[in-house]
């Protein structure tokens, strides 16, 4: 319990004591009969009043300031504002104990939701205990001539290239490559994921994760706003402002409500008190009653409480959900686009021939290696490191990458060309394709002949072949299982794109099960084929990419999801849902919890709007009187409440 919870608890036990005796002194006649209350009944009114506005002030003063508040504003119709005209019309037919004991009930149930929602805040700001507190870095010192001591600084004040020191223990504070040292590295609080990963000599950090065994010292490639940590925790603060339409609908249903509602109760009043028997004071009761029910607590509270919980729920799994609205897309998505490469596959490429024309199979891998060395596709990454041994970068001149199909690039100022059959076709070069299956990556030298690669010249001589390399792709190890899981979450219908060609598309949708594949898209082409199943969707569609250049179908999808966004800005941005690791398996995961959030709410919604109008009907009718109506709306509250959360414990 916060401080202000614990004081509040204070004021309730002490309002509660105190309407206890004054409940002791007044109602129970054995005691009262012995107290010399007034005879006259004006003075005796008073001084009731007087003595029980004692517990009503204690528990309920800011309640009332706060109504009064609102009014100054322009805006009375609130809760606040129902439960002061309740209470004082309470006050005002001589139903003293009720006011207090009103207010009371009022304010535990007020009690009730701050816990409610501080834990939910709680389990999305344990992840934010990714959060570094401070960085050692390692600074010549002045003193002791240039030589490297350790200073402590804060994250934001290490620049990019400086040495940081973690030890064992620490979080990495900055995204960056170790230089010295080997560790386990924890990625529990960005990944959801509990088994630590080695690092060595090489190898990226990201901030966020926790060094488990050695110190290790690394070079930031980023400054801290710039980290993942710092990424991260933007968009799990954000994520709360971005609405769900069921929360605005609340919102707007309010706006509207509670106006209505006062309305009612004057109506109500009036016709009790023009058109049967009842007294004035009774007709008033009656409205009173029908006020104090009215109140939508229970929605206004438990609703954004639930979406709160499921994003919570979700970010605990490794699942960031950037708002309420996307929580609330999910849960109606039933059809989920897959990129291939990365997605379903490692993207981990094994080099399984070289089959080099006219040169060796070192020189055309050495060239490969090196037209490949400034890009983070995972065809690139897998060549890079296929090649091995150092990379002599000063070789290396201008280099475009050329998305969807491959990599131009000067080298010892020659023009070479490293990519698939349709990079071919459009620098003509004179290529074949392999016999072996696979993902193949040619190799051609020269200027591009009658394309808008070719700078404007053109070539009298066509590119020169090279030859190609044959690589293969392994499926991961869940992704089977994780489709058959989507389809048992409810997803109709999975579909995969890729820009790799048929042959490697075929299997792979074959291996692991998806309806419909398309083969050999250009980035673009893939944004065309999500548009086209936009067009006849009957759900929601999603998109799973890795951000590498499927950013534009990330955006275009109702729901778009990153995987693997560590280290990611390009997908971070654009999904709607982030997966912290490449874990497919996580996807049915995240419906699983949207569609169970989504349920929660609308449980929450019939229920208490249900037992809402019961209660109104009662009162209005005369069978409900003004404790059972409190005790309705505030026990209608704590059970919408407690149903939200439920989310909490979505299992994976
Ligand atoms: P996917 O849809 O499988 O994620 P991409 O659209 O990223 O694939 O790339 C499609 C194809 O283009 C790859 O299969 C590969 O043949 C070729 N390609 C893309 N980028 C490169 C690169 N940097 N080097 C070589 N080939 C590439
Ligand atoms: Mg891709």
């Amino acid at each position: 319990m916060t401080k202000k919870q614990k004081k509040n608890l204070k004021r309730i036990i002490t309002a509660a004591v105190v309407l206890g005796l004054l409940l002791l002194l007044t109602e129970v006649s054995a005691i009262s009969s012995h107290i010399p209350f007034p005879e006259n009944a004006i003075a005796r009114r008073i001084l009731l009043t007087l003595l029980f506005l004692v517990p009503y002030l204690i528990v309920g003063y800011d309640v009332v300031l706060g109504a009064f508040k609102k009014i100054g504003k322009g805006q009375i119709f609130d809760e606040e504002f129902l439960m002061m005209l309740a209470t004082i019309g309470a006050f005002a037919i001589g139903e003293y104990p009720e006011a207090p004991g009103v207010m009371l009930f009022y304010q535990v149930g007020e009690l009730f939701q701050s816990i409610a929602v501080g834990r939910s805040r709680k389990s999305i700001s344990d992840l934010m205990d990714i959060c570094p507190d401070s960085a050692t870095v390692l600074r010549p010192s002045e003193e002791n001539e240039g030589k490297l001591e350790e200073t402590e600084v804060d994250p934001s004040e290490v620049e990019i290239g400086e040495t940081v020191l973690v030890k064992p223990g620490e979080k990495v504070p900055i995204d960056g490559i170790i230089v010295e040292g080997t560790t386990a590295l924890n990625t529990a609080a960005l990944t959801g994921e509990s088994i630590p990963v080695d690092k060595t000599i090489g190898d990226k950090c990201f901030s966020g994760s926790i060094n488990m065994t050695h110190a290790i010292k690394i070079r930031t490639t980023a400054a801290y706003e710039d980290s993942t940590v710092a990424k991260i925790l933007e968009l799990v603060e954000n994520s709360t402002d971005k609405k769900a339409r069921s929360e605005n609908f609340i919102t707007r249903f309010s706006r509207f409500y509670t106006p209505a509602v006062v309305i009612c109760a004057v109506l109500i009043t009036l016709i009790c008190a023009l058109f049967t028997n009842l007294s004035v004071s009774q007709s008033l009761y009656r409205g009173l009653i029908f006020l104090m029910v009215s109140c939508p607590c229970a929605l206004v509270v438990s609703v954004p409480l639930s979406f709160f919980g499921g994003i919570g729920a979700a970010s605990r799994q490794g699942i960031l959900v950037k708002g309420s609205n996307f929580l609330e897309g999910l849960a109606g998505v039933d059809t989920i686009v897959l990129d291939k490469t990365g997605t379903i596959t490692e993207g981990r490429f094994a080099v399984d021939a070289v089959h080099p024309n006219e040169i060796d199979a070192d020189e055309l891998i050495d060239i490969a290696a090196l037209a490949e060395s400034r890009s983070n596709h995972p065809v690139a990454e897998s060549i890079v490191k296929a090649h091995g041994t150092h990379i002599d970068n000063s070789r290396l001149g201008e280099v475009e990458e050329i998305a969807g199909k491959g990599i131009r690039a000067i080298i010892d100022g020659e023009t070479y060309f490293v990519g698939n059959g349709a990079l071919m076709n459009e620098i003509g070069a004179d290529f074949h394709e392999c016999h072996l299956p696979g993902t193949i990556v040619h190799v051609a030298r020269g200027n591009a002949r009658n394309s808008n690669l070719c700078n404007n010249v053109t070539e009298e001589k066509a590119p020169e072949y090279l030859g190609h390399i044959v690589i293969n792709d392994v499926l991961k190890s869940g992704s089977k299982e994780a489709l058959t899981n989507l389809r048992r979450a409810g997803v109709k219908n999975v579909v995969m794109l890729t820009g790799d060609n048929e042959k490697v598309a075929e299997k792979v949708a074959g291996d692991v099960g998806v309806d419909t594949y398309f083969a050999g898209l250009l980035p673009a082409q893939k944004v065309e084929k999500l548009e086209a199943l936009l067009e006849k969707k009957t759900g929601n569609v999603a998109f799973v990419g890795d951000g590498i250049n499927d950013a534009p179908v990330l955006t275009r999808a109702d729901i778009g999801i990153a995987m693997g966004a560590l280290g990611s800005d390009a997908a971070i941005e654009a999904a709607d849902v982030v997966l912290m690791n490449d874990d497919l398996a996580k996807i049915p995961v995240a419906v699983k919890i949207a569609r169970k959030t989504l349920r929660i709410v609308k449980e929450n919604i019939t229920f208490s709007l249900a037992v809402k109008i019961g209660i109104m009907v009662l009162g209005a009718l005369g069978i409900a009187d003004m404790k059972l109506a409190v005790f309705g709306d505030v026990g209608v509250m704590i059970l919408a409440i407690l149903n939200a959360l439920r989310v909490h414990r979505t299992r994976s």
